[in-house]
């Protein structure tokens, strides 16, 4: 038995593990607080058309900001799933988004990351249609992404919450296609309407050769399949150019537009706000 042994070495792994512990521990409880302490906001990230720049849409992410320190979804949404916080993370983030979307008067469509979790909860096809109802946005404006590594918990009841999520006229949209396992399966069994290409497969794709061909692909299948297709994590002109090229029907990311508070987007999401003023907006 490692007790046993005696020596500051394993006093120093004991605290560094307790601490660990703690800090996670701490990390969940303040993660429950975090919606009620008004903590969670926002941001909004324009998706633009690849061949006429227009913005068609935003993707909502959401933002932690504990004490002074911005929080990374990346690190705080799996933790939140793990200790069940998700769900009334999940809540207040699509509230918060049907709400923003429903009082543009552009009526632009918005995307929203749903948590598997979240999506497997009882009721939470329910909570959707309420919060629709809630909010008056149209079911047509609103999206759905759900990661392709959602799809392998649970077949069954994933495929009957998207079935259920789809006839209430909402639209889902495969997030970080080709990172998951047994991709094109999941395309076929599940009501998809759009694919995400993940971004690292974007990223670079105008100087390598192997990520050109695998988002070439990516866009045949979209087209065999009927699926639009939006690329994620657009940084450059050239990136952008080649998805055109190769007709790609969405683009995302800081070439396009930086995620922001959808004050910043108040000509878009305003009427008499006919023009772009992003960097497509001269994109004939
Ligand atoms: P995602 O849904 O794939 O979102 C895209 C991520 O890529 C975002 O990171 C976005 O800020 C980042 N991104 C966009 N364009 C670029 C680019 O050109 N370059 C680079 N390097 N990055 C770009 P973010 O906001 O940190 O979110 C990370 C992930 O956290 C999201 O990935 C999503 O899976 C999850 N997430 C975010 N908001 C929510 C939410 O409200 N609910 C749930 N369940 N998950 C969320
Ligand atoms: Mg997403
Ligand atoms: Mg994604
Ligand atoms: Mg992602």
């Amino acid at each position: 038995h490692a007790k046993a042994e005696p020596g500051s070495a394993w006093r120093f792994f004991e605290r560094a593990m307790a601490e660990e512990l703690n800090d996670r521990r701490l990390m969940e409880h303040d993660l429950r607080a975090a919606a009620a302490l008004g903590e969670l906001f926002m941001v909004y990230q324009p998706q633009a058309c690849a061949r006429t720049g227009r913005i068609q849409g935003f993707e909502a992410l959401i933002r932690w900001r504990r004490g002074g320190d911005l929080v990374s979804p990346a690190t705080f949404i799996p933790i939140a799933e793990e200790c069940g916080a998700i769900s009334a993370i999940g809540e207040w983030a699509l509230r918060r988004v049907c709400g923003d979307a429903a009082s543009w008067t552009n009526p632009l469509y918005v995307a929203v990351n749903v948590s598997p979790v979240q999506l497997l909860d009882t009721g939470f096809v329910e909570l959707l249609h309420a919060l629709l109802l809630e909010t008056g946005l149209p079911p047509t404006r609103l999206e759905v992404e759900i990661t392709e590594t959602a799809l392998i918990r649970d077949f069954l009841r994933t495929l009957t919450a998207l079935r259920r999520l789809k006839a209430l006229g909402v639209r889902i949209a495969m997030d970080d296609f080709g990172t998951g396992y047994s991709s094109l399966s999941n395309l076929r069994a599940f009501p998809f309407d759009k694919i995400k290409i993940d971004r690292s497969f974007v990223s670079g794709l105008d100087q390598n050769g192997q990520s050109a061909a695998i988002v070439r692909s990516v866009i045949g299948l979209g087209r065999g399949l009927g699926l639009p297709v939006t690329a994620e994590g657009v940084e450059t002109e050239s990136e952008l150019s080649v998805l055109r090229e190769e007709g790609c029907e969405g683009v995302q990311g800081y070439h396009i537009g930086r995620p922001a508070p959808i004050e910043t987007f108040e000509d878009l999401t305003r009427p008499g706000a006919a023009a772009p003023s992003c960097a497509l907006a001269s994109v004939a």
